[in-house]
């Protein structure tokens, strides 16, 4: 591809993006960001979706299904809300999705003024024209499996033309698009804006949870004012680095004292 329709992601670019609370911050204008995400089957995924959001820096963070009390087991701090997500009170960005199974309410999350993330099972029934339809942002964020079921082929084929899977479904969904996998883009609806590709990821990533985390982490970035663009980009870059910094320090348990490279390398060697 030319070079103008791709744009490396910059760590400085990164860091200007990223919120700092000032002295007037309180916790919404520092984000609230709701989450619809876990069942009884993975309640982990709803853990593990607020964990991102709340690491992320969000003010507060809502949760509305049926895993409350696992999250609240672990984090305390959530705002438990029995659904629908509609009566939770004040959001800033929802993240819709992770773990959720057949629960229902992603029309209601839809619905809202409120900028949109659907990651994992929110973007199984996702009708294109309520989502071009809706008055703030839309942030879809599938794997290369989700985005092959979006797109109506074969995962094989998206992992082939990663750049062109990326770009249709931008434009069909109007909405911006982070498809993930081992170099994670990010394409606008908007025409002639270059798909970001984002320069941090590493394959300790590919870890069951990961994802769940990325929306979380995605949404409070959101949550704080970020253009769908750039929390999107910022999300991953952050997800990234931050998997390189726990690889280093040793991804199988180890203290922190196994000589592991700061880009993971020597972790495998910590184990062995
Ligand atoms: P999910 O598929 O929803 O669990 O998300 C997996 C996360 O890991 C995403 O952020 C992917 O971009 C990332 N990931 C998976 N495999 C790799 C890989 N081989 N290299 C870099 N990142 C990966
Ligand atoms: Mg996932």
């Amino acid at each position: 591809p030319a070079a103008a329709e791709l744009e490396a992601l910059q760590h400085a670019d990164v860091a200007r993006l990223l919120p700092v609370p000032g002295a007037e911050s309180d916790k919404y204008r520092r984000g609230v960001v709701g989450v619809v995400a876990g069942s009884a089957r993975y309640p982990g995924a709803a853990v593990l979706a607020v964990a991102g959001a709340l690491r992320g820096g969000a003010g507060a963070v809502r949760y509305v299904g049926p895993a409350g009390g696992a999250v609240l087991a672990r984090y305390p701090e959530t705002l438990v809300h029995p659904g629908p997500p509609g009566g939770a009170g004040r959001v800033q960005a929802w993240v819709i999705g992770p773990g959720l199974g057949d629960t229902p309410g992603v029309d209601d999350v839809l619905a809202s003024d409120a900028p949109v993330l659907v990651d994992a099972d929110g973007l199984r029934l996702l009708d294109p024209a309520a989502v071009r339809a809706r008055p703030a942002p839309t942030l879809l964020t599938p794997h290369a499996g989700e985005a092959a079921a979006l797109l109506g082929t074969a995962r094989d084929e998206v992992e082939a033309r990663r750049l062109e899977a990326v770009r249709e479904l931008a434009g069909r969904y109007g909405a911006t698009v982070l498809l993930k996998g081992s170099t994670t883009l990010v394409a606008d609806p908007s025409p002639g804006v270059p798909v970001r590709v984002n320069p941090t990821g590493t394959p300790w990533l590919a870890t069951a949870g990961s994802g769940d985390v990325l929306s979380g982490l995605t949404g409070s970035l959101l949550a704080a004012g970020l253009a769908a663009r750039d929390a999107a980009s910022a999300g991953a870059y952050l997800h990234g680095l931050a998997a390189r910094r726990a690889a280093a320090r040793g991804v199988y348990g180890a203290d922190g004292a196994d000589g592991a490279g700061a880009d993971g390398s020597g972790a495998v060697g910590a184990h062995v």
